[in-house]
């Protein structure tokens, strides 16, 4: 899945003051999205964008690589689990390659 935009909701404001982001335009600035033959360049300790989504926003955020599952590809390309520790609150998620995107080197 390709993702053009993405809904950026502050908490504190109402739905019309939603902001609609060009998620494409403003990562290609400073980030590599990564196809599944390029899973190897993601390194644990590798800082990454990666793609979150929660009930007040939903955006690419700077995080760490913990920790990677290794998984044999199949069909659909890579079947990895990348554990991300994320830098704005700590959180730690499990992701697919394709909610990150390398930043270039
Ligand atoms: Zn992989």
């Amino acid at each position: 899945m390709v993702v053009n935009e993405v809904r950026v909701r502050f908490s504190g404001f109402g739905n019309g003051e939603d902001e609609w982001v060009n998620v494409k335009r403003a990562v290609r600035e400073r980030s590599i999205p990564l196809e599944p033959s390029e899973c190897h360049r993601v390194k644990v300790g590798d800082i990454v964008l990666c793609y979150r989504e929660n009930e007040d926003h939903a955006l690419y955020s700077d995080a760490r690589v913990v920790e990677i599952e290794r998984k044999l590809h199949d069909i659909k390309g890579c079947r990895c689990i990348f554990v991300v520790r994320f830098n704005y609150d700590h959180a730690e998620e499990k992701v697919e390659l394709s909610r990150i995107c390398c930043r270039p080197t």
